[in-house]
């Protein structure tokens, strides 16, 4: 029997099965708010063109109305200052081999129930390698914090009077992962790559900087990390195809026994 053949076997007979790891995209789709000085990403607006009515007696479609960073979504490297000279950067043009690869899932949802500023550290990672191995070059890194279990806007992107606190990745992760593990990306269950309060941090944003600066994805708001194992999983991840497109929503599955 072929791979593939096996592929589908396995999936119909339910010994493997498709994980969804997308958040519902519409019109309550939390989005970033960046300090009011910088441009702001609007939130979801659908318009109908027509619904089985006069504009379209038997047909219904939407416009849809949103930022590239809205929802689930995929980071390209151009989406940073210190990727945005990088070959194959954008949404159009990164080799689509990149939209697949194996899961690591680093759970530290027990660290971030104590503190919503968690950040990621080295050692973190070290021990969870002593556990599992070592993390393959080109896998996704997916930071498990159960934060996909805010389901109220308000407590998801959980904005204090001073900026927003939720769990991310020390700088000297970043670069571990990024530099030296060669992963494709890391993937996390809130509303952007970087801890809440990494607008503060030097430098700003030091997961993004860091991680488009070597040609690496993110990818934003997942959910049912809990239902992976920390590793043997498979994500498949494909930003839409927007020309020079900084990032993409996207419906991110996982593979898995
Ligand atoms: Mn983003």
């Amino acid at each position: 029997m072929s791979l593939l053949t096996q592929l589908v076997d396995e999936l119909n007979a339910g010994s493997l099965r498709i994980v969804d790891l997308t958040q519902p995209l519409g019109p309550d789709t939390p989005v970033i708010g960046l300090p009011p000085m910088f441009g702001q990403s609007p939130g979801v607006t659908m318009e109908v063109i027509s619904h089985f009515d006069d504009k379209g007696p038997g047909w219904y479609w939407n416009v849809l109305h949103l930022g590239e960073h809205t929802g689930t979504h995929f980071d390209a490297p151009v989406h940073w200052i210190s990727g945005k000279d990088l070959p194959n950067n954008s949404c159009d043009t990164i080799p689509v081999q990149r939209f697949v690869g194996p899961a690591c899932v680093i759970d530290v949802s027990a660290e971030v129930a104590k503190n919503e500023d968690f950040l990621l550290m080295p050692a973190h990672v070290e021990a969870w390698e002593k556990k599992h191995g070592r993390i393959p070059k080109n896998s996704w890194v997916l930071l498990r914090t159960d934060w996909s279990r805010r389901t109220d806007p308000k407590s998801f992107l959980n904005v204090g009077a001073d900026g927003p606190h939720s769990p991310g990745f020390h700088k000297s992760t970043s670069e571990l992962l990024a530099r030296d593990r060669e992963v494709l990306g890391v993937g996390v269950e809130t509303v952007g790559t970087d801890a809440g309060q990494a607008g503060t941090f030097d430098p700003p944003f030091p997961n993004h900087a860091t991680m488009h600066g070597a040609g690496r994805f993110g990818l934003a708001s997942l959910k049912n990390l809990d239902q992976l194992p920390a590793t043997g999983a498979i994500v498949i991840a494909a930003p839409l195809k927007i020309v020079n497109g900084s990032g993409s929503p996207v419906r991110v599955l996982a593979i898995t026994a």
